[in-house]
């Protein structure tokens, strides 16, 4: 029998996280998969942990792993994808703007032999128009410069079907700053699209505010493309043939006609340009050297305080259930 574990990153999500919980299993009981339900506390300072701990105790299936404070949306899918041990991986998130109706549809598709079952978003009720635009934006941005193997769909989320060998390979990825779909996308395997529309939020305000949105797009952009960098490059190309034709013009100037030659205006406005173009050039390259620093400091990725699971209820299937028999398991 095919075991299933859905993954989901929670962060202040005390009004959802219960709900969240009867609707998973509304949703995959029926399919007949043994499953286990992976909530990632990422350092939520509500009751959240309290609550999915109550769940713990209800529920085998159930494991809560507390990370040890908040280290961002992607890093806490990440652990989740660690702890996961299912024959397929399924990571959402917990504010049920990834409908669990989709269960049943994604298992279909990996059912059929797919490897990796992305859920593309078609529109988000209830987003600002402001976030729905630069989400676009984005999407075109990073496919014109990306060097990924394959596309990375606009409106993808991180709302996926993974079969374990795919998360075998993530696994491999060790990264700092990480933009899980386009490293998925670009694994290859067998990889199929299913759409939705994402549902409102049930409760509760978005954890990612606008500099969160920056910060994560130019994560995205600078792990999978180096054409930034080049900028600087060409430009400086570009400026130098146009210096040459500026001096072929002064010589011809000064041999062949007597026009006077003013020209401070000129001067003044082409050092301001030069010297804003050197400092955007600049300014890219050490977003890159920020990111090398990240990278060769090796830091562990994200840190656990507590991995809870209550031992005598997990159903006897599972892979780990005789492995360790105490109730509760504290890291
Ligand atoms: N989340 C998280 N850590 C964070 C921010 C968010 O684990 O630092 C979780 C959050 O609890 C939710 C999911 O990631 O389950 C998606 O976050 P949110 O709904 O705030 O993002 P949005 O849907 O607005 O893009
Ligand atoms: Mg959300």
């Amino acid at each position: 029998m095919k075991h299933i574990s859905i993954v989901v990153p929670v962060y202040n999500e005390q009004e959802n996280v219960r709900f969240f919980y009867q609707k998973i299993r509304k949703y995959t009981e029926p399919t007949g998969y043994p499953f286990e339900l992976i909530f990632v506390d990422d350092g939520s300072t509500d009751a959240t942990a309290q609550l999915l701990e109550q769940l713990t105790h209800q529920d085998g299936r159930v494991r809560a792993v507390l990370l040890a404070r908040n280290f961002g949306h992607q890093v806490a899918l990440t652990c989740g994808m660690d702890y996961a041990q299912g024959d397929a991986v399924i990571t959402m998130d917990g504010d049920m703007q990834h409908p669990p109706e989709m269960l049943p549809v994604l298992l279909r598709k990996w059912e059929e032999g797919f490897d990796v079952v992305q859920t593309i978003r078609l529109d988000t009720e209830g987003v600002s128009w402001f976030k729905q635009s630069t989400s676009r934006t984005f999407y075109r941005l990073i496919n014109a410069l990306a060097n990924t193997n394959t596309h990375i769909v606009e409106g993808g989320s991180d709302f996926r079907l993974m079969d374990k060998k795919v998360v075998a390979t993530f696994q491999c990825f060790k990264e700092r700053a990480r933009f899980i779909r386009g490293i998925i996308s670009d694994l290859g395997y067998r990889q199929t699209y299913v759409e939705f529309v994402a549902a409102p939020r049930h409760a509760g305000k978005s954890k990612f505010s606008l500099k969160k949105m920056i910060m994560f797009a130019l994560d995205g952009i600078t792990s999978f493309s180096k054409i930034p960098l080049r900028f600087a490059f060409y430009l400086g190309i570009l400026l130098s043939l146009m210096s040459f034709l500026l001096t072929l013009d002064v010589v011809y100037t000064k041999l062949f006609t007597t026009e006077a030659v003013p020209g401070w205006a000129t001067i003044t406005a082409s050092i301001l340009l030069l010297g804003g173009l050197q400092l955007a050039g600049i300014g890219i390259i050490g977003e890159y050297i920020g990111r090398i620093f990240e990278e060769v400091k090796q830091r562990p990725l994200y840190w656990v305080r507590a991995d809870l699971r209550n031992y005598m209820e997990v159903p006897a299937s599972w892979p780990d259930k005789h492995e360790n028999q105490v109730k509760l398991k504290q890291v």
